[in-house]
């Protein structure tokens, strides 16, 4: 069995990662566990390049660039941090804290808990060839890092919006791009999604799918396509569609609505102890935005606080207390 935390927060997201800084501001020993092998959530998974336009004071920042500003935010608290493992159940003990019972059988100690797991975790659809795994580190679900693009060849296997905007986000840095649809129109795209692709300098294969992978054990050259023809390619970048898992926050003991789960004022959720911020949470007139996570994840912390100890002031100010301040 694990130490006991003061807190431990379920999903890395950009809420999760802010409220584990908080956390560190009101000096609770805190935990971070998180499905993924890295952190970010949503921000992360669908949008590392587009820029984000209504988070106070980062007008313009990309969600790559907002991640790793919040994730270092994080970090100067050193929370533990666990990647690549998943919280199935919530057990509260009679003293009043909780185990998590992780996928993996882990079991984490914990005095309180926020519930910052937005609606669930999400898995890529891999590339349906077979042997895609020798090529593993050349085949991509995210464009993250773009800058490891720059002057390759990169092919975009996508029908959707996300894969036009990979595309167009690639053809500033990589040397060559194309992108291959297997039917022959793009879904859930406005006109002017496809207009800009065409205009661009991305070569477009409609119709079109990858039988095979040809490189060295090294390297990918290129890919092979149904019809006999051949593309160069360095890297291959996959949107097929998503694995959604729902969290099955009932299955905690947790009440839901619309599948999230109702908060009260203080983040409180129907059992004490347990907080709930960002896309996990509902209320009355909420927004699904990265500014309300934020919020909500203080108020959070906040109340995780005063359950561990009811003599605790209800908030802080960072430029009084907080240690690392130059
Ligand atoms: C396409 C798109 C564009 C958007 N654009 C904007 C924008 O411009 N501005 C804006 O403010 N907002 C935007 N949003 C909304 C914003 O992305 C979300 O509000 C924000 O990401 C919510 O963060 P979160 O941390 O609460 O949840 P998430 O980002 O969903 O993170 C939850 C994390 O928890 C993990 N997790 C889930 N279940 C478990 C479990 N059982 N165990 C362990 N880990 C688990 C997941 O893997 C995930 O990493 C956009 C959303 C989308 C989809």
């Amino acid at each position: 069995m694990s130490e006991q935390f003061d807190l431990t927060i379920i999903g890395g997201g950009i809420t999760g990662l802010y409220a584990a800084f908080y956390a560190g501001m009101r000096e609770m020993k805190t935990k971070v566990i998180e499905y993924q092998p890295d952190v970010g959530g949503k921000v992360s998974f669908f949008y590392p390049e587009k820029k984000i336009y209504d988070v106070g004071g980062f007008f313009g920042v990309t969600g790559e660039e907002l991640v790793h500003r919040v994730e270092e935010q994080a970090e100067s608290i050193e929370p533990e941090l666990i990647t690549g493992e998943k919280i199935e159940s919530i057990e509260k003990l009679e003293d009043g804290s909780f185990i998590l019972h992780s996928s993996g059988g882990n079991q984490h100690l914990s005095k309180t808990v926020i519930v910052a797991s937005g609606m669930g975790t999400y898995d890529m659809k891999p590339l349906d060839i077979t042997q895609r795994k020798k090529f593993d580190p050349f085949i991509h679900y995210t464009i993250q890092n773009i800058s490891q693009y720059k002057g390759k060849k990169a092919v975009v296997v996508s029908d959707s919006r996300v894969g036009i905007d990979w595309a167009l986000a690639l053809e500033k840095t990589a040397s060559e791009v194309h992108i291959i649809n297997h039917t022959e129109d793009f879904k859930a795209v406005y006109d002017q999604d496809v207009e800009k692709l065409e205009a661009s300098s991305v070569h477009i294969h409609r119709n079109a799918k990858i039988t095979d992978l040809e490189g060295t054990a090294s390297d990918l050259t290129g890919v092979t396509l149904e019809n006999g023809n051949r593309l160069p390619a360095e890297h291959v970048l996959v949107y097929e569609g998503l694995k959604i898992e729902k969290s099955y926050y009932q299955e905690w003991g947790l009440d839901t609505e619309k599948g999230r789960i109702p908060v009260d004022m203080n983040m409180g959720t129907n059992i004490e102890g347990v907080f709930a911020a960002g896309d996990a949470a509902i209320y009355p007139h909420k927004t699904m935005l990265i500014a309300s996570g934020f919020t909500e994840a203080m108020t959070a912390v906040n109340s995780a606080k005063m359950y561990v100890d009811p003599k605790a002031k209800s908030q802080v100010y960072s430029t009084v207390i907080y240690k690392h301040s130059k």
